[in-house]
Parts: C-alpha cells; structure tokens; sequence
C-alpha cells in the first residue's frame, strides 16, 4: 500500500483559487474556494481550452456592449 502523500506542485494561483500538478498521478487540481476539481491532463487541457475561448468571448461581448452603451449614449441625453 502507497501511503507516500501526493508531491504536489502549484501551477499558478493562490489559496481560494489555484491550480496544483501531481507528477505522480498525472492529475491536475483546480481548487477554487471550497471547491476542488481532480482532472487528467487530457481533460485539464480540454477545459483550459474552453475556458479560454470563454474568457476571449466575454471579454469581446463586454467590448461590444461597451461600445454599444457609448453610442447609444451619445444619441439620447438621459
Ligand atoms: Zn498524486
């Protein structure tokens, strides 16, 4: 029986939101706030590509109304 514990190293964060790699496992670890995600790297890569497209496409969509609120804006005088 292994009861050598997980060498973890962290990725990137901090406490209340971080990421962790075991090389052992091949396992990384999303914690974000009482919350904690296990996922092979397969899948962790996956989920970092779709958050990404996500975070890109909030960020136009912000963009987008934000120019859209200044127009409107400069139309009518509230
Ligand atoms: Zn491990």
């Amino acid at each position: 029986m292994n009861t050598t514990p997980c060498k973890r190293i962290v990725l990137s964060g901090s406490d209340g939101c971080r990421v962790s790699y075991c090389e052992d496992c091949r396992v990384a670890e999303i914690e974000v706030g009482a919350l904690s995600l296990r996922l092979e790297v397969h899948a962790f890569n996956t989920l970092a590509d779709v958050l990404q497209e996500a975070a890109a496409k909030l960020a136009a969509f912000n963009a987008a109304r934000a120019d859209y609120e200044r127009e409107v804006g400069s139309q009518h005088v509230h």
